[in-house]
C-alpha cells in the first residue's frame, strides 16, 4: 500500500446523563430518528462504496443498514429508555454492546462477525446522537492527517477521504479484519498493530504511515521521508514507467473483487497470482450458485486480459466466516474445517465453485489453486471433483478451459515438508506466508502481540520456502509467495534468492516490489538466499535482508 506522511489526529467519545420519565417518549423519538439516520447514512455509503471499492465490500455497509432497522437491537434500546430512564445515547450503546456481546457467543462464526458489525452500527448512531455527523476526522484541505486510533470499524474507514486522511495508524487491528480490508481497497495507507504507545503521541506529532511495509515513523528524518515519499503514487500505482526487472520473476497482483483486479492490472501487475475467491462472497447468507458465480468470473478474466488469473477456490472457515459452511462449532478455527477441508466436506459447494470456473472462459488456460492443503489425499480428492465438475458441464453442453493448471497453497508446514511428494502432482505452488507464518510458528497471524513470531524473516519459515523450492525445481514448477511477506521490499529479493519465481502482491505494492527488486542480479539474490538458511535468528535475517538492500545496483534497462 502507498506511503503517506502527516499529522497526527486522534479520535474520541462522550456520554450522556439520565431522563425524566415525562421526556422518556420525547427521548425515544431522538433515537428513533438517529436510528434512521445511520440507516440512510448506510445505505448511502453501500451505494458510494459500490463504486469507488465494489459491491463485495458495499454489501458490509448494505447489511449494516439493515442492522440500523432491526428490531433485535432497536426494542432493547428502547424498552431502557422507558423503563430505566436511560439516555438514548446510552441506551442504543448497552442495547448494541449486549446484542454483539450475544452474537460474539454463538457457536456460528457468521454470527460473530457481524457482531463487529453492530458495534459498528452502535457508534455511528452514538456519533450522531452526539452531533458528531460525518467526515468526522475532516482536516483543513491540502493539509491531510495521519488518524490514529486504538481500533477503527469498518464503515469509519469507508468513510475516509484521501484529501483529508493521509493513512490510518491503528494500535490494534489485525490485516483479515474489516476494517483493513476496505482500507486495502480504498488504497488508504494503513499500519496495525501498533500498540498502546501510539495513542500516547501527541496530535500534531510528525509521522509517515509506511503502507508497504505497515509501519509508523515517527518523526521520519530527510532519508526516510524521500523514500517514502518516492512510493507517493495514485492509489493502486499505474503501469508507467515500472523499473524493469533483470530477475528471472514475475510480479502478479492479489485480489478480492473484480474492482481490485482492475487495479492490479492498472498497476503493471503481470496477471494475478491470486484471486481469493471467498471475498467475493463476503457477508453472504446463501452459497452463490452457478450462473452467479460463471458471470462473476468472466467478469474477472476481462478485467485481466493479458495475463493469467490464478484462482483460488473458496478459503472460507478460521477467521474468514460464512454461513453457508455447515461444519460444527470449533474451538480453535484456525485448526479446523477451512479450505479445502470445507471443500471436501461439502463437495457440492467445490463442485459448483470448479464447474464455474471451468465454464468461465473456456476459451483460456484456467488456473485453479486449493487452500489449505495438509496430504496427498486432500489434492487427489479434490482433483477428482474437479474432474467430476467438467463432466457435470460438458454433458450440460457446455464448453470449459481445455487447459486445466490445478495448483495448492502452500499454507501448513506439512505441505512444505512433503512438498517434494506433491511436485510430482501439482502444476505450480503459492506459498501462503501468512498462514505458513502462523502454523510454523504456533503464533496467531491476527494476535498484533505476537508479530514479532509470526514474520516470514523467521529461519524456520524461510527453511520452509527454500525447501519448497528446491522440490520444485526438481519438477520444474513454478513456485510464487502471495502472503504479505511477497510485498515487504526487504523479503522480495530474498525470496527470490531462495527460488520463488512468482511474487503476488496487491496493486498498491506493485511498484515498491518492483523498485526493490530492480537492478539486483539472480546472483546477489542466490547468495543472500543462501545466506537466510544459515541464519539463525529473525535478527540476522534481517540484516542480510537490509544489506541486500543496500548493494549497488545496476541500472537495468531490459528484462520483464
Ligand atoms: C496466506 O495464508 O498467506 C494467504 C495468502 O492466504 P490468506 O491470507 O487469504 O489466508
Ligand atoms: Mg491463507
Amino acid at each position: 500500500m502507498r506511503a503517506s506522511a502527516g499529522g497526527l489526529a486522534h479520535g474520541s467519545n462522550g456520554t450522556r446523563p439520565r431522563i425524566e420519565p415525562a421526556d422518556r417518549p420525547g427521548e425515544q423519538d431522538r433515537l428513533r430518528a438517529a436510528l434512521e439516520c445511520a440507516a440512510e447514512q448506510l445505505a448511502r455509503l453501500a451505494h458510494e462504496t459500490q463504486a469507488r471499492a465494489g459491491a463485495e465490500i458495499a454489501a458490509i455497509f448494505e447489511a449494516q443498514a439493515m442492522f440500523a432497522r432491526d428490531p433485535a437491537l432497536v426494542e432493547p434500546a428502547l424498552t431502557a429508555i422507558a423503563e430505566e430512564g436511560r439516555g438514548a445515547l446510552e441506551a442504543i450503546s448497552v442495547a448494541a454492546a449486549m446484542h454483539a456481546d450475544t452474537l460474539a457467543g454463538v457457536d456460528d462464526e457468521y454470527f460473530r462477525a457481524r457482531a463487529a458489525d453492530i458495534r459498528d452500527v452502535g457508534k455511528r448512531v452514538a456519533g450522531i446522537l452526539e452531533g458528531r455527523l460525518e467526515l468526522p476526522f475532516q482536516t483543513s484541505a491540502g493539509n491531510p492527517a495521519v488518524l490514529a486510533s486504538d481500533d477503527l470499524d469498518a464503515s469509519v474507514v469507508a468513510e475516509l477521504r484521501r484529501e483529508f486522511v493521509a493513512g490510518v495508524a491503528l494500535a490494534g487491528g489485525t490485516p483479515s479484519g474489516h476494517a483493513a480490508i476496505v482500507a486495502r481497497a480504498l488504497g488508504i495507507p494503513l499500519a496495525l498493530g501498533l500498540g498502546e504507545a501510539l495513542l500516547l503521541l501527541p496530535e500534531g506529532a510528525e509521522v509517515i504511515v509506511d503502507g508497504t511495509l505497515g509501519r509508523l515513523l515517527v518523526a521520519p528524518d530527510a532519508a526516510e521521508r524521500l523514500a517514502i515519499a518516492s512510493d507517493g503514487v495514485p492509489p493502486a500505482g499505474s503501469a508507467l514507467d515500472l523499473p524493469p526487472l533483470a530477475l528471472p520473476v514475475v510480479v502478479e497482483g492479489n485480489a478480492g473483487s473484480v474492482h481490485e483486479v482492475e487495479q492490479a492490472a492498472t498497476a503493471g501487475a503481470q496477471g494475478i497470482g491470486l484471486l481469493r475467491t471467498e471475498l467475493l462472497f463476503l457477508g453472504r447468507t446463501v452459497a452463490p450458485g452457478l450462473d452467479e458465480q460463471r458471470a462473476l468470473y468472466r467478469r474477472i478474466c476481462a478485467a485481466m486480459p493479458n495475463g493469467p488469473v490464478v484462482y483460488r477456490t473458496l478459503d472460507v472457515g478460521g477467521d474468514k466466516p460464512a454461513s453457508y459452511r455447515t461444519a460444527a462449532a470449533e474451538a480453535n478455527p484456525a485448526l479446523g474445517v477451512r479450505g479445502v477441508r470445507l471443500g471436501l466436506r461439502q463437495p457440492q459447494l467445490l463442485e459448483v465453485q470448479l464447474r464455474a470456473l471451468l465454464e468461465s472462459a473456456p476459451d483460456r488456460p484456467l488456473h485453479v489453486m486449493l487452500p489449505m492443503v495438509a496430504t496427498l489425499e486432500e489434492l487427489r480428492q479434490a482433483r477428482a471433483v474437479l474432474e467430476q465438475a467438467a463432466r457435470a458441464s460438458r454433458s450440460a453442453g457446455l464448453s470449459v478451459s481445455s487447459e486445466v493448471r490445478l495448483g495448492i497453497m502452500i499454507e501448513i508446514p506439512s505441505a512444505a515438508l512433503m512438498a517434494d511428494i506433491f511436485a510430482a502432482e501439482v502444476d505450480f505452488f503459492s506459498i501462503g506466508t501468512n498462514d505458513l507464518v502462523q502454523y510454523t510458528m504456533a503464533a496467531d497471524r491476527t494476535s498484533s502481540e505476537l508479530a514479532d513470531l509470526a514474520t516470514a524473516f523467521q529461519p524456520a519459515v524461510l527453511r520452509l520456502v527454500g525447501g519448497v523450492c528446491r522440490a520444485a525445481e526438481q519438477y520444474g514448477r513454478p513456485v510464487a509467495v502471495c502472503g504479505e511477506a511477497a510485498a515487504s521490499p526487504l523479503m522480495a529479493p530474498l525470496l527470490v534468492g531462495l527460488g520463488v519465481t512468482h511474487l503476488s502482491v496487491a496493486a498498491q505494492s506493485v511498484r515498491a516490489v518492483r523498485q526493490a527488486l530492480a537492478g539486483l542480479s539472480l546472483d546477489v539474490c542466490r547468495e543472500a538466499g543462501a545466506a537466510v538458511l544459515r541464519a539463525q535468528t529473525s535478527a540476522a535475517v534481517q540484516e542480510i535482508a537490509e544489506a541486500l538492500s543496500l548493494r549497488p545496483r545496476a541500472s537495468s534497462t531490459s528484462g520483464s
